[in-house]
């Protein structure tokens, strides 16, 4: 199955929780209450010290996929505590996130570096994650398209058309992310429409896969993926605990019965 093949995705970004015991034994509790399902994708982005792990905790299972949170666009070389695409397919990882708002705001990554990554991803054959979204002074400024736009164009300025067709992208707005706010299913549609828009204006014709992130969890994942628009959800503090994440992804499945998105219908 292609990483970018519009099936519903839940997509969980441990951030830096949950070394290498932690993943395993959260493995082995998630596997107890979950079977695969041929209507999901289910992705899991832990440390890079926990990747190998995990993924060969979880590896019987063709519905899930392990990614790395971050990586550096050169192979190898003097780029101390980075580490490369190849090492984080060599561990096991097929995805990696790229671009999160974690890194943009907290480490100084740019429009630029994001772009780099996205295109470096690509050409080792795993999918990138593209992470954008605007801050709160932004979107108070009234300045929520101007960014996304920005985000989204350094990243259509490094990339040929066709190689969209392995891109999925994720709408976080920073200003939800790890704060209990989280954007409501209409304002996520428009942004995702937004982006949408922006994709196809660049000659984007094809359905490129976009998923919603920022404080996401079992109260609300039902109501958002309601909205056709969405592909699916990254999230952070909700997917820390199997047993929480297991019920996401069931309450937030169960929701996504839409005659006219293609998605697979997932029994209880
Ligand atoms: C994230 O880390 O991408 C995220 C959306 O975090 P949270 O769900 O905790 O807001």
């Amino acid at each position: 199955m292609k990483n970018t093949e519009r099936k519903l995705t839940f997509a969980a970004n441990w951030k830096m929780n949950h070394g290498v015991a932690e993943a395993r034994a959260f493995a082995e509790k998630f596997l107890a209450l979950t079977s695969s399902s041929d209507g999901l994708k289910l992705w899991f982005f832990p440390p890079a010290v926990s990747i190998a792990a995990l993924a060969a905790a979880l590896k019987n299972r063709p519905d899930i996929t392990v990614g790395a949170q971050n990586v550096h666009w050169e192979p190898r070389g003097a780029y101390t505590g980075a580490i490369s695409i190849p090492m984080v397919i060599e561990a096991g990882a097929r995805l990696t996130l790229v671009g999160h708002s974690e890194r943009r705001h907290l480490f100084g990554e740019t429009d630029e570096q994001v772009a780099r990554k996205t295109r470096a991803a690509l050409a080792a054959g795993i999918t990138p994650l593209v992470c954008v979204g605007e801050t709160l002074s932004e979107r108070d400024g009234g300045r929520t398209e101007q960014v996304i736009v920005r985000q989204i164009g350094a990243v259509l300025q490094a990339l040929e058309v066709e190689a969209w067709r392995e891109v999925v992208l994720a709408y976080e707005p920073v200003w939800a992310i790890g704060t209990g706010k989280n954007a409501t299913p209409d304002d996520a549609a428009q942004i995702h429409e937004l982006i949408r828009m922006e994709l196809g204006r660049s000659g984007v014709s094809f359905p490129v896969p976009i998923l919603y992130g920022g404080s996401v969890n079992a109260g609300n994942v039902a109501s958002l993926l309601t909205q056709p628009q969405l592909d699916g959800v990254l999230v952070g503090g909700a997917s820390l605990d199997p047993a929480g994440w297991a019920d996401v992804i069931a309450r937030g499945s169960q929701a996504k019965v839409r005659p006219s998105g293609g998605f697979d219908v997932v029994e209880s």
